[in-house]
């Protein structure tokens, strides 16, 4: 746990929050400020900063929870779909730095503004950036 940080504090019970999902490594709560109703954020009970620190097996169990709380999100609330949205570092929009998954239900005529604007690569440029990354892959 890390003295400072909001969310270690939700998960030690000092701070409330609003539960949906709890096992031994993961607890799933209401986003307080949400997108739409039933916005929730998962979060690991091991302090991770972001994906970066984040060790294999909390990684590979963390999108088993996410499947079946939002599941669970999509038979209750009747939403049309589901953003699963996960930042890393302020670049990336993270503002709470204890790593954690959006799941963000979606209707057809909703408002929730997650586009960019596509962009496209030169010739060979997709190709030669894919190698040097995969070089680089432990
Ligand atoms: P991010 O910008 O990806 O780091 O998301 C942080 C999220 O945490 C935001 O959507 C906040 O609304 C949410 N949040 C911050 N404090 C709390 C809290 N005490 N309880 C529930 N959600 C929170
Ligand atoms: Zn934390």
């Amino acid at each position: 746990m890390q003295n400072q940080c909001i969310f270690c504090k939700i998960i030690d019970g000092q701070i409330p929050s609003a539960t949906i999902y709890e096992d031994e490594d993961f607890k799933v709560i209401m986003d307080i400020s949400p997108a739409a109703v039933g916005h929730a954020i998962m979060l690991p009970k091991k302090h991770f900063s972001n994906l970066f620190e984040m060790d294999d097996n909390t990684a590979s169990r963390a999108l088993i929870v996410a499947r079946k709380v939002a599941t669970a999100m999509k038979e209750e609330l009747g939403c049309d779909g589901l953003n699963m949205l996960q930042n890393n570092g302020e670049a990336a929009g993270q503002t709470v730095f204890h790593y954690h998954i959006h799941l963000i239900p979606r209707m057809k005529e909703d408002t929730i503004n997650l586009s960019w604007q596509q962009k496209s690569y030169g010739d060979g440029e997709a190709a030669k950036i894919a190698e040097a990354i995969a070089k680089r892959i432990l």
